[in-house]
């Protein structure tokens, strides 16, 4: 609605504007100036007919609330017959059907310009044989065919400007539509490793820092895990470093697919990964966990036509409420450590004092 009547006030004002330069016409005596007065009630009175249709709402009715086609008739219409009135001052009527038309390459559409622009074609046309017959000041005709000339330059002129400027808008919306596309691109990029698509270590570091500091404040037990695959050297020496790659993908989808949804999984480094447990007690965590051990174990991969399995060892830590999470991912490492010195394929956790 502000829209609306802002630009209803700029057209008014407009209005206003020319109906002054007529009255002063008039007033210096310009030959041939006809009745100003009626031709200014009459355009006021459509204008405030428009006005009260927009404020009161009931324009909301159609389909251009704005009234913007209706009234680029109407000021045209005020136009030509400006033109009709202004004897020898005519000349000064025409740049206004440029600034009227400007109005159109905001709010109508391509097909209601060219309507509007045959609309004013014809009814210039007409203006101008009328006057020719009735309200001649003595022109000469070339003069009446020099102002028809030139309603179809600013026409025809108008009509491409508000084609260019379609184009150049569809342009520019492409172009931010490609532009946040991007964006989300970039932002999956930053913060998810691009081979297995699991969160990146710079993104767990953001993560640890908030899920700990959640987990002081609630006083919710927190667990972090730190897994390692086994002998995965040998799985890169044995079948290649793509069949490496291809189980580091396999390895990410089980470990998903076996936790909860709150925990988060991480790729914290090569083949060594990082879950943050929220709201996990030491037991719920630990089968958990055990569940992914034996899921890791019984994922066959095949590549190449070779299948081969391998393990994974798993060091668990506890959250102290209070203390930086990195204490509690050396102690995670520490754990990690102690279950491949006793064997590998299996869980640590830390036991606390
Ligand atoms: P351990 O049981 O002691 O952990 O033995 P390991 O062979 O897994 O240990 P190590 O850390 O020595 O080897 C890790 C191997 O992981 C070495 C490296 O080539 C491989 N690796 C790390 N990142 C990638 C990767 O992105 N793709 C592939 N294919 N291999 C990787
Ligand atoms: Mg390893
Ligand atoms: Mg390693």
């Amino acid at each position: 609605m502000r829209i609306r009547t802002s630009q209803f006030v700029l057209a008014a004002l407009l209005m206003l504007a020319s109906i002054s330069v007529l009255f002063f016409m008039k007033v210096t005596g310009i030959e041939g100036v006809g009745n100003v007065r009626d031709w200014a009630i009459i355009c006021i009175t459509g204008l405030i007919i428009v006005f009260g249709l927009i404020r009161s709402g009931y324009s909301l009715r159609w389909s251009d609330p704005s009234m913007a086609f209706v009234q680029m008739l109407s000021a045209i219409a005020c136009n030509a017959a400006a033109f009709a009135l202004a004897g020898n001052g005519r000349g000064v009527t025409l740049p206004l059907l440029a600034v009227i038309l400007m109005f159109g390459m905001f709010g109508l559409s391509m097909r209601q310009v060219i309507s509007v622009a045959i609309y004013a074609l014809v009814l210039f046309g007409v203006t101008i044989l009328f006057v020719v017959k009735y309200a001649s000041t003595g022109e000469p005709l070339a003069l009446y065919g020099a102002y028809f000339l030139m309603v179809v330059v600013v026409l025809s002129s108008s009509t491409f400007l508000t084609w260019r400027l379609r184009q150049m808008r569809e342009h520019m919306r492409s172009q931010k539509n490609q532009l946040s596309v991007a964006l989300e691109k970039i932002q999956l990029t930053a913060n998810h490793d691009e081979l297995t698509g699991a969160i990146n270590r710079r993104h767990m570091l953001e993560l640890l820092s908030r899920e700990t500091q959640r987990s002081s404040r609630s006083e919710s037990p927190l667990l972090i895990a730190m897994l390692d695959i086994d002998y995965f050297k040998r799985v890169n020496d044995t079948y290649g470093h793509q069949a490496g790659d291809l189980a580091l993908q396999k390895f990410v989808q089980t470990v998903q697919a076996s936790i909860r949804t709150s925990d988060i999984l991480a790729r914290w480094g090569g083949e060594e990964f990082l879950i943050i447990m929220p709201d996990a007690e030491l037991d719920i965590g630990m089968s958990g966990l055990e569940r992914v051990r034996v899921q890791v174990a019984e994922q066959v991969v095949t590549f190449a036509g070779s299948s081969f399995s391998f393990t994974v060892s798993i060091g668990v830590a506890q959250y102290h409420k209070g203390e930086s999470f990195e204490k509690t991912v050396i102690r995670a490492d520490q754990a990690l450590y102690a279950a491949k010195a006793q064997g590998r394929n299996q869980i640590v956790c830390v036991k606390d004092a």
